[in-house]
């Protein structure tokens, strides 16, 4: 039998939602080589480090370098962004409060809907990316997931999260919404942007 080492992995977020489907890529890429803790398993407190950033990639290094310093444990954070075309790349890095400070998903895709109301179909043009940041000692990497895509005129589906509902990748029928957690992992933002994470680690 050979005893491997497991290498220890912080997913620095709170957010379900974001540890399950970046769990569910390592796992079946390294089934093997990784821990892969969440803040609640090595921290008595729940830590919300505040998004103050103005791009991604200041939003994702904020997290996981505070994470990072806490717990010693090398550690990825990632901030994600529904960029529209004809919006100006808007909500961008507002999108988690894009109709206001306190404003929740739903509010969030109608705001949305109602700016592109009446645009065809070449004016929809979206895509989501997600920027991973990783820290350990003395290095900070930067590793990013885009899906291209376009934002429908009504919400369709009920899987999923956030903006799943009325965008629809390229080359598909379907919204993130409609697909299972599998088929979104193959083609989405941060599925590439993990698996390009994978590539990273291997490195290591
Ligand atoms: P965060 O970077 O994950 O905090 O995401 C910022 C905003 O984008 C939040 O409103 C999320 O709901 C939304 N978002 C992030 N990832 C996705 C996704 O995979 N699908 C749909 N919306 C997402």
């Amino acid at each position: 039998m050979t005893l491997e080492k497991k290498m220890k992995l912080l997913i620095g977020t709170n957010n379900q939602n974001k540890v399950r489907e970046i769990k569910e890529i390592l796992d079946r890429e390294f089934p093997r080589k990784f821990v892969i803790l969440t803040p609640a398993d090595v921290l008595d407190n729940q830590i919300n480090i505040e998004e103050t950033g103005k791009t991604l990639e200041e939003n994702a290094y904020l997290k996981s370098s505070e994470f990072y310093s806490l717990t010693k444990i090398p550690s990825i954070s990632d901030d994600t962004g529904l960029e529209i075309e004809a919006l100006k790349g808007e909500p961008g890095v507002n999108s988690a409060r894009y109709s206001g400070e306190h404003s929740n998903d739903a509010e969030n895709r109608k705001k949305v809907l109602n700016l592109l109301n009446g645009n065809p179909v070449e004016k929809r043009k979206a895509r989501f990316r997600t920027v991973i940041c990783y820290v350990e000692e003395g290095k900070t990497e930067y590793i990013e997931g885009i899906c291209s895509g376009r934002i429908i005129e009504e919400e369709r589906g009920t899987s999923g999260f956030g903006y799943d509902s009325i965008f629809v990748p390229d080359g598909y029928v379907k919204t993130f919404a409609e697909m299972t957690a599998e088929e979104k992992n193959i083609l989405s933002h941060r599925g590439k942007a993990v698996r390009n994470l994978v590539e990273f680690l291997k490195t290591l």
